[in-house]
């Protein structure tokens, strides 16, 4: 018994030229076959009619914070909330993922007090207990004491309570903090090479770890078989962080015409998240960000688009991220119009999302595109994103693993 897709309209292949009235086979959960025309209905064969539609790979984030969800009240929150809440929290933010047409994310690090909120949802997706999307999980960020990612801003003795499992200082510090998080479950590991937006001290957003410790993070990673990827804003921590051999680089936003030569030798991916961008720089007027964020959120925020315009036409790989957890879980899409403003076209910033992400988290031979033997994640749009990148906004029909979580969009079967 097989599901068959009737896809008027199917980016099979983001890239390539889009295909006309085919349909998809999905046997097991897996696509099947890919065939011309509209294939006539055998017994027992399930028939889902999408071709008044466009149809496309399930979207892949690379960069979202699923256990956290930043605005004015996160700051008691931290404090109120128990690692059992964050991780009921954190399924419906998986779920809102879901739904929003993204079947794949990278989790990019939890924060302090989410104990293994991140590895136990992680879990309970792969299980199916709750609908989300597959995981890919850093668990804790790797940041030096008084570092980005490191709780702040409450008494010094709350502060150390809500310590991560991810801070590190030294050689010693740092190998020990990647094994760590190995030893957790991380299918790889996130490092902050710079000072980051949202973290109440005023360090700016600049390096952060000697470049001793960097190569101790990416060899430690590297040698227990782990990608590493960066958070960085500032070119003096870009820069050591590629030096010691990253994988990928987080925002970027600074970066300059070194780092971008450094970049392309070493084919480094460039991750923008240009919607955490606009969402600080707009939280940022709202007036509830204290005085060192709200400095460096009006600083990084413009600046992204700007990069990313760069980057994307210096040559470098671009995989799609969107930060989520600065902005809204589910609300994952609107960082497509934003490529296309800084220059990307419509079916660039698709292939970032779709067949890029997948090679960039090194699941491509399962994910990405739509292809045989590949795992059934599907999603299909009312309108062309060709046309109108902001059609991805509003996702119809959402298949994962030959599972429909959604389905708005599709005609009664004839
Ligand atoms: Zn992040």
């Amino acid at each position: 018994m097989a599901t068959i897709i009737l896809a008027g309209t199917l980016l099979a292949k983001p890239g390539e030229e889009p295909l006309h009235k085919h349909s998809v086979r999905i046997e097991s959960g897996r696509i099947a076959a890919v065939e011309k025309g509209f294939a006539a209905k055998a017994s027992g064969d399930e028939i889902i009619d999408l071709s008044d539609q466009v149809v496309l790979p399930g979207l892949i984030d690379c960069h979202v914070h699923l256990t956290a969800e930043f605005g004015p009240t996160h700051k008691m929150l931290t404090v109120e909330e128990s690692a059992a809440a964050i991780a009921l929290h954190a399924a419906a933010h998986a779920r809102a993922t879901l739904v929003a047409g993204f079947t794949t994310v990278r989790d990019l690090g939890e924060l302090g007090g989410a104990g293994d909120a991140i590895f136990a949802l992680r879990s309970a997706v792969a299980k199916g207990y709750v609908p989300g999307p597959r995981i890919f999980a850093a668990g804790a960020v790797i940041s030096p004491t008084g570092g980005h990612g490191i709780t702040c801003g409450y008494r010094e003795d709350i502060n150390l309570l809500l310590d991560s499992s991810g801070r590190a200082d030294g050689i010693d510090g740092c190998r020990q903090a990647v094994r760590r998080q190995v030893h957790r479950g991380a299918d790889f590991i996130k490092f902050v090479a710079t000072g980051g937006v949202l973290t109440d001290t005023a360090t700016g957003t600049g390096q952060q770890f000697f470049s001793d410790e960097l190569e101790a993070i990416i060899a430690t990673a590297h040698m227990l078989g782990r990608k590493t990827t960066a958070h960085a804003h500032g070119a003096d921590g870009i820069k050591a962080a590629l030096k010691a051999g990253v994988d990928s680089i987080e925002h970027g936003s600074f970066m300059d015409d070194e780092a971008i030569e450094l970049m392309l030798a070493r084919k480094v991916v460039h991750v923008p998240t240009t919607l955490a961008g606009a969402t600080v720089a707009a939280q940022a007027k709202q007036g509830f960000l204290p005085d060192a964020i709200r400095k460096k959120a009006l600083e990084v925020g413009p600046q992204i688009l700007n990069t990313l315009n760069r980057s994307h036409k210096a040559g470098i790989r671009i995989a799609f991220g969107t930060d989520s957890g600065v902005s809204r879980h589910g609300d994952n899409a609107q960082e497509f119009a934003l490529m296309v403003e800084a220059g990307m076209s419509p079916m660039e910033a698709i292939a970032a999302a779709t067949r890029h992400a997948a090679e960039h988290i090194g699941f491509s031979d399962q994910i990405g595109s739509i292809e045989p033997g590949k795992f059934a994640d599907i999603i299909a749009v009312a309108h062309d994103p060709l046309k109108d990148i902001r059609a991805l906004c509003d996702v119809g029909f959402v298949m994962k693993a030959g599972v429909v979580h959604k389905c708005a969009t599709s005609r009664t079967p004839t």
